[in-house]
């Protein structure tokens, strides 16, 4: 869930010297790098000019990287990584029998090379080695910090597989951006559209498929909704090209050399349609003795009407998803997007001019080079940046199975936020801390993060013990929670990954949740806090009846204990009032008893006695 922000107290940064920072969009099929240039930002090339990097890894001894690796992609297949993107944060279940060959078969996952086995996370590294070593020569300086944009669905797993890479890699990542945010940065959106206004980000890349919905909400940009098809991408015009050819040739079969082949001259038609009205098809090598094809821009749009078709339903079950709000811009994103039947087909489904003015497969890195620049420290303060928020709020079990809420829902990254909690029992040495998200009150009713244990704090009273727990959520929505006895200072923590894994139908029927039963919550929190404030002070007097009994007399006492037993009697009843009632009716019984505990406890305070001797009375 994105979201923009005014950067705070950033007037004071006039005077210093400016940071370098890049923007890499690290993609299936290609990927790129910019920086933030006086204008706006540019892409960085190497040094022929080319601006892509294919996102193709080969593995020989050497490792070469991008178009000279792609290059053996149809001589060296073993040796060539392709699309690891798809693999990262993966394991071997969520994939399917085709994605699984040229794997190893032993964990982690890991392509087969004859370097040994390669991880999608070394794979990645590669690319990333390689991009910031392109930007290093190009600019002549070393960057102080990178963003990196990953798809705004991607689970914490697969954000933390890019973190491992770009850690592999020796880079600074200053953050990880969703993609259609970028692009929406690279557009400036961010800083142009109105309070409430609905983007949509349409990005047709080489393999995949992805639609988000933006929604800007109190001058914050927010990701509402995503959704989109992982199996649809530039590859399937590709595959329409190929069947269409083996069909004007009448041929129904072929080698797997021979389709890869095919399949390179497809897209090289499919990407010159795009310029022009109709591309002539002249077969080679193997192929020579076919005849020569016209592909006419007409049969190309029958032909991809269908793929057009799917990703067209895609964007409406999202925005269905998003609750279904006009909206303001289309912004295209992904090489295939400069096609103009994807072009005319989007304005006419969104009824709409979309957004395309910007380079489709290099707007996401212009978006990543801006944020970049500011994360490194250049703002001005005028430049607005763009945090997560917490999709529902985050918080602890506490005595009585409610959940106090540390941190809000919506909060924006990062943050930290600290609040004192106590023992509930006399004697108690040591607490668990039970991390939950949700808007319920009930415990029951909230998702489950973590569950872990401080031990150690020193036998007190209830009530005594001082324990400080702290919530910490970077920008990455990855949450810390420690926890900490100020006495002793015996801390524990723990590293929970709250935001993500839950997919915005979950998070969104949570909060539908909380909304409809708000109410009912209240009244059971109120319930439950009363109960929790009577059992402690029964257990308060037990123990004090069972240490200092003898400065009562017997009437005293008895009277006491009726009133206790009558509010015991309450508590199996679910009637707040009644036991509140009760609960005041004996704190205001024990009163007398109360002081003149407090009046011996003065006195032995006085009497000297050492801390040693009170310890081993214990
Ligand atoms: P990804 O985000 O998946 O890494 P890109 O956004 O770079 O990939 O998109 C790559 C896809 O864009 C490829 O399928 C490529 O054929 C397609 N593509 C690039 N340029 C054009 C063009 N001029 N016309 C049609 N398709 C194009
Ligand atoms: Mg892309």
């Amino acid at each position: 869930m994105l979201l923009q922000i005014s950067e705070p107290n950033s007037t004071e940064n006039v005077a210093r010297e400016r940071k370098r920072g890049l923007g890499i969009d690290l993609g299936t099929t290609n990927s790129l790098v910019a920086t933030k240039s006086e204008g706006g930002a540019d892409v960085i090339t190497d040094v022929s000019g080319a601006r892509l990097v294919p996102s193709v890894v080969n593995f020989t001894g050497v490792v070469t990287v991008g178009t000279s690796a792609l290059e053996s992609a149809v001589s060296d297949v073993r040796n060539t990584v392709v699309s690891a993107k798809r693999f990262m944060g993966r394991s071997r279940h969520d994939l399917n029998d085709q994605q699984l060959l040229g794997l190893t078969t032993s964990d982690p996952l890991a392509f087969d090379t004859d370097d040994g086995p390669k991880t999608p996370v070394e794979v990645s590294s590669e690319i990333l080695r390689s991009l910031a070593a392109r930007a290093r020569q190009s600019l002549d300086e070393t960057e102080d910090g990178v963003v990196i944009t990953v798809p705004a669905y991607f689970d914490d797993r697969q954000r933390q597989a890019t973190r491992q890479a770009a850690e592999l890699a020796d880079l600074n990542v200053l953050r990880l951006l969703n993609e259609p945010t970028a692009a929406a940065i690279a557009y400036g959106l961010d800083e142009t559209i109105a309070e409430s206004s609905v983007v949509a980000v349409y990005d047709l890349g080489g393999g995949t498929f992805d639609i988000s919905i933006l929604r800007m909400e109190r001058g914050l940009l927010r990701v509402l909704a995503t959704g989109g098809d992982t199996a649809l991408g530039g590859d399937d015009f590709d595959e329409i090209i190929v069947r269409w050819m083996l069909d004007q040739w009448g041929l129904d079969s072929m080698t797997r050399d021979q389709h890869r082949q095919l399949a390179m001259m497809a897209r090289a038609v499919k990407e010159q349609l795009s310029e022009s009205p109709e591309v002539s098809i002249v077969a080679t090598g193997e192929l020579a003795h076919l005849d020569d094809l016209l592909l006419t821009r007409e049969t190309f749009t029958l032909l991809a009407e269908t793929l057009i078709q799917r990703t067209l339903k895609a964007c409406d079950q999202t925005l269905d998803d998003a609750g279904r709000s006009e909206v303001a811009h289309v912004v295209l994103v992904g090489g295939s997007t400069r096609m103009p039947i994807i072009r005319e087909a989007v304005a006419k489904h969104f009824n709409l001019e979309p957004l395309c003015s910007i380079n489709p497969d290099e707007v996401v890195a212009l978006g990543a080079a801006l944020q970049a620049d500011i994360l490194v420290g250049n703002g001005d303060g005028d430049e607005a940046l763009l945090l997560d928020v917490i999709p529902l709020s985050l918080g602890l079990e506490t005595y009585g199975g409610l959940i106090e809420k540390i941190i809000p829902r919506n909060a924006v990254l990062p943050l930290a936020k600290a609040q004192e909690f106590t023992t509930a029992k006399d004697g108690q040495t040591g607490l668990v801390v039970h991390v939950l998200q949700g808007e319920r009150e009930r415990v029951e009713d909230c998702r489950s993060l973590a569950r872990f244990e401080l031990n150690g704090i020193p036998p007190m009273v209830a009530g005594a013990a001082r324990i400080l727990v702290t919530f910490k959520v970077d920008a990455d929505g990855l949450l810390e929670v420690s926890a900490r006895e100020e006495i002793t200072g015996t801390e524990a923590a723990l590293v929970v990954k709250p935001s993500f894994g839950l997919s915005d139908d979950e998070v969104a029927s949570m909060l539908r949740a909380s909304q409809t039963n708000a109410a009912e919550d209240m009244q059971a929190r109120q319930l439950r806090e009363a109960k929790v404030e009577a059992e402690s002070l029964l257990h308060g007097l037990i123990g004090a009846l069972e240490a200092d009994g003898d400065l009562l007399s017997d009437e005293e006492r008895a009277a006491l204990e009726t009133e206790a037993s009558g509010l015991v009697q309450a508590l199996a009843s679910d009637d707040t009032e009644f036991i509140r009632a009760l609960t005041d009716q004996l704190g205001q019984a024990s009163l007398t008893f109360a002081e003149r505990r407090m009046d011996r406890s003065i006195k032995s305070a006085l009497s000297g006695v050492a801390v040693s001797e009170l310890d081993s009375a214990d």
